[in-house]
C-alpha cells in the first residue's frame, strides 16, 4: 500500500503503527534468508511505533511519514545503531550521532526498521562487495538488486520496508531501483544534507530517497530535504510545491550520445516507448547532445577514487574501527588494520585514488578530470536552454547475474548513464517503465536542473500517471 494510504489507515484507526511494524517485519524476516536485504533490524524499532500510536492517538500535529516504518542504507548514521558500511572495518562501529537525514525522520515520527545492505563503503554496482554477501533481487533471485543501495531498493520492492534511505555517489540509488522495479530519486546535490552519511566522495555523495512509486518518494525526499547548519554544502534555498503531473508543454531533451550507446534493444525500445506516452500527454520531445559525457566514466572514477582515498584514511586502526591486534610496531599497525579491514574493491579505489592524486600523475589525471567535470556541467546548461527535463537510460542492461562476475573495467564502464548527472550535481530520478522478455524491471531516467527536485519528480509523477508501467 501507498503511504497516503496507510497514513490514512493509522489516522482513522484501521490499523496502528505496531500492526504495521510488525507486518513489514515479519515479511522482512521471512524474505531475509533469500534476499539478504537488512544487516542489522532495528531493536528500538517496536519503541518508535508505539511512540507514533502515542502521537496519533493524542492528536498531534503528525506528518504523513508518522507510523512509516523506512529501512536506513548502512552508510547513514544512525545513533545507537550499528553502522556498517558493509565493511570489516565498521563491522561493530555503532555511532554517537545520527544523521540530519534520520533525524527530521524521527521528528517526522517515522519508524526506522533497520540498516540496509549494500557494497562496501557503497563502492560497486551489485550490492556484492561487502561482507554480508550479496542482495538478491526480489524479482529474480539469480540477480543482484543492484548497487551500491541494494538493500534499500530490494526492501521496498519485496514489501520489507515501505520506504528506504539510500546514498547515490554515481548511480547508486537509480540502478538498483531501476533493477528492482520501485522509483529511486538522487537529488540536487546540496538539497540534502550529508550529515552522517559516512564519506566516499564527498562532491559527489548524496542521500537519495526510495519508494514504491513516486508520491511515496516524494513524500520521503521532503522530509530529510532543506538546509543544514552541519554541512557546508547545504543549500538554504526550498523549491517545493505539490506534485501535479502535468506535461503538456514539458520540453524533453532526449540526449543523442546516450541513445546511441544504448546498445540493448529492450532497453531502448522501454524507452521510447515511455517518451511516446509522455508525448501523448503533451510533452514536446526535443534532440539535444551532451558531447563530454563520453569521457564520464573516466572522470568520475578519477575523482571519486581520489576523494575516496582522502576519506578512507581516517580508517588507521587508531581512532575507531578494526585494528589488527597482532602486531610489531605501529607502522605495522596501520598497515595491518588497513589490510585485513578492506576488501578489494576499497582497495583497488585507495590505490587508484592515491595514484593519481601522487605528485607528477595529478596534472594528467586529477585535474583534466576536473575540467571533464566541469565540462559536462557546461553541456548540461546548455542542453537544459532548449528543455525542462533529460530523458536516459539507466544502465545499459536491464539486470547483473550474481553468479556470473564481470571484469571490474566492464562494470566501471556500465556507469555511462547515471555518473553525468553525479558530475554536474544534477537531479535524477529512476522511474519503472518496462520488463526485458526475461521479466526483468527497467527504469527511465529523467534528469533536471540543479534544485529543480520537485520537478523531476513531478515529471515522473506524470509518466506514471500515463500508466506506462502499468506492468506493476
Ligand atoms: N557504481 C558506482 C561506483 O561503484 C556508483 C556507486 C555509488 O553511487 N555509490 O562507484
Amino acid at each position: 500500500m501507498s503511504v497516503s494510504v496507510l497514513a490514512d489507515m493509522l489516522r482513522t484507526k484501521k490499523c496502528s503503527a505496531r500492526e504495521l511494524l510488525n507486518d513489514v517485519m515479519e515479511r522482512a524476516k521471512a524474505v531475509q534468508t533469500e534476499l539478504n536485504c537488512y544487516v542489522t533490524f532495528n531493536d528500538k524499532a517496536v519503541q518508535a511505533a508505539e511512540e507514533a500510536d502515542r502521537r496519533i492517538a493524542a492528536g498531534e500535529d503528525i506528518s504523513l511519514l508518522t507510523g512509516i516504518p523506512v529501512a536506513i542504507k548502512d552508510n547513514i548514521s544512525t545513533r545507537g545503531l550499528r553502522t556498517t558500511c558493509a565493511s570489516r572495518m565498521l563491522e561493530n562501529y555503532i555511532p554517537p550521532y545520527s544523521a540530519t537525514a534520520v533525524e527530521r525522520l524521527e521528528a517526522a515520527g517515522a519508524v526506522i526498521t533497520g540498516k540496509m545492505n549494500m557494497d562496501e563503503f557503497a563502492m560497486g554496482s551489485a550490492s556484492d562487495t561487502g561482507i554480508f554477501g550479496a542482495v538478491r533481487n526480489p524479482v529474480d533471485k539469480s540477480f543482484s538488486s543492484g548497487g551500491s543501495s541494494g538493500g534499500s531498493a530490494a526492501s521496498v520492492a519485496a514489501g520489507a520496508a515501505v520506504l528506504a534511505l539510500g546514498s547515490d555517489t554515481g548511480g547508486s540509488v537509480r540502478q538498483p531501483a531501476s533493477f528492482c522495479g520501485v522509483v529511486g530519486f538522487c537529488p540536487s546535490y546540496g538539497s540534502v544534507s550529508r550529515y552522517g552519511l559516512i564519506a566516499f566522495a564527498s562532491s559527489l555523495d548524496r542521500i537519495g530517497s526510495f519508494g514504491k512509486n513516486v508520491r511515496d518518494t516524494f513524500y520521503l525526499h521532503n522530509t530529510i530535504n532543506g538546509y543544514d547548519i552541519k554541512d557546508v554544502t547545504s543549500f538554504r534555498k526550498n523549491f517545493s510545491h505539490e506534485l501535479t503531473g502535468e506535461l503538456k508543454g514539458l520540453r524533453i531533451g532526449v540526449c543523442a550520445e546516450m541513445m546511441k550507446a544504448c546498445t540493448d534493444a529492450e532497453i531502448s525500445d522501454a524507452l521510447e516507448a515511455a517518451l511516446k506516452e509522455m508525448e501523448k500527454q503533451g510533452a514536446e520531445l526535443v534532440d539535444i547532445s551532451l558531447p563530454s559525457i563520453k569521457d564520464s566514466v573516466k572522470a568520475y572514477y578519477i575523482i571519486s577514487s581520489a576523494e575516496a582515498s582522502s576519506n578512507l584514511a581516517r580508517y588507521d586502526g587508531v581512532r575507531y574501527g578494526f585494528r589488527e591486534q597482532n602486531i610489531v610496531s605501529i607502522a605495522d599497525m596501520y598497515k595491518r588494520s588497513r589490510t585485513e579491514g578492506f576488501g578489494d574493491e576499497v582497495k583497488r579505489r585507495i590505490m587508484l585514488g592515491t595514484f593519481v592524486l601522487s605528485e607528477g600523475y595529478c596534472e594528467a589525471y586529477y585535474k583534466r578530470a576536473i575540467s571533464c567535470r566541469r565540462r559536462i556541467t557546461y553541456d548540461f546548461e546548455r542542453a537544459f536552454e532548449v528543455c525542462d527535463i533529460i530523458a536516459a537510460p539507466v544502465y545499459p542492461r536491464a539486470g547483473i547475474e550474481l553468479d556470473n562476475r564481470i571484469p571490474a573495467t566492464d562494470m566501471y564502464a556500465a556507469d555511462i548513464f547515471t555518473v553525468p548527472a553525479s558530475m554536474a550535481g544534477l537531479p535524477a530520478v529512476s522511474v519503472p517503465c518496462g520488463r526485458s522478455s526475461s521479466g526483468l524491471p527497467i527504469g527511465l531516467q529523467l534528469i533536471g536542473r540543479r534544485f529543480a527536485d520537485n520537478d523531476v519528480l513531478d515529471a515522473a509523477y506524470g509518466y506514471e500517471l500515463t500508466g506506462g508501467a502499468a506492468w506493476q
